[in-house]
């Protein structure tokens, strides 16, 4: 049992989470942490779920009330992924992560660098008196915070120069503090911005895939890119896609077609 947690901020990443109790035990090394979370020195600190969630989940404090569920909904990117999995898929992931494996899960919305927005960051200082990583700012291909309009910058140290087990804190000394620079053009960005408000729905509601396929086959129906059987047209898709998310919105999202 720990006798200590950190709680997690509104939409802090669960990474970042267990960075700060890391921070925070103050324990002489990165194994006794390990241990302490999930009894096994070994786990590696994945961005998005960590092996053996459950069992960290476990040992909480009788007096937090975090469940499983609660800390992969609202501290995780899991939601994303989800509107996108058919039943059986959403039965072994939560299946596998209750027996301690690793669950499957479309990892590919998850960035591999940390992110940050200069805006959030000088709030979260201000408001909590530490800064941390916020999960809305962590996905791939989407380098922009839809509240301030400004691109995200990298956190200055690179996971990559870290051990595999070990956590980046969100130290707030160590950034750029002058945001300025970076506000966006609102007109310009404005459909990468509404992806953002879309990210920020999924992100926030569970949609099961079929409501999902069925919002979208409308929405296509709506704008005349279905044929009267239902099928989708597939170029003409493509076509109307490009020219509203243009080109450049594209390949800063590291999508081709
Ligand atoms: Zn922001």
């Amino acid at each position: 049992m720990l006798h200590y947690f950190p709680d997690p901020y509104k939409n802090e990443t669960l990474y970042s989470v267990l960075a700060r109790f890391q921070y925070y035990s103050a324990n002489p090394s990165m194994e006794q942490t390990l241990r302490d979370l999930f009894d096994d020195p070994t786990v590696s600190s994945s961005l998005f779920i960590p092996t053996k969630l459950n069992t960290l989940v476990q040992k909480l404090p009788p007096n937090k009330e975090y469940s499983l569920e609660n800390l992969v909904y609202n501290h995780t990117l899991y939601p994303l992924s989800h509107s996108f999995f058919d039943e059986a898929s959403k039965e072994k992931f939560w299946l596998d992560l209750s027996s301690q494996k690793r669950p499957y899960s479309n990892t590919s919305v998850q960035g591999q660098e940390l992110m940050y927005c200069p805006v959030c960051a000088k709030m979260d200082y201000e408001n909590h008196g530490e800064a941390f990583f916020r999960r809305e700012h962590q996905i791939k291909g989407f380098t922009f915070c839809c509240d301030h309009y400004c691109e995200l910058l990298h956190y200055p140290i690179s996971r990559n120069v870290i051990s595999g087990r070990s956590y980046i804190r969100f130290d707030y000394d160590l950034i750029h503090q002058d945001s300025n620079n970076s506000i966006l053009d609102f007109q310009f960005e404005k459909n990468l911005l509404n992806i953002g408000h879309s990210i920020k729905y999924l992100l926030n509601n569970q949609i099961s895939q079929n409501d999902w396929n069925n919002k979208i086959q409308y929405h296509l129906w709506l704008i005349g890119l279905t044929t009267i059987n239902g099928s989708i047209k597939q170029f003409e898709l493509s076509v109307a896609f490009k020219e509203f998310y243009t080109e450049k919105n594209i390949r800063l999202s590291g999508f081709e077609f």
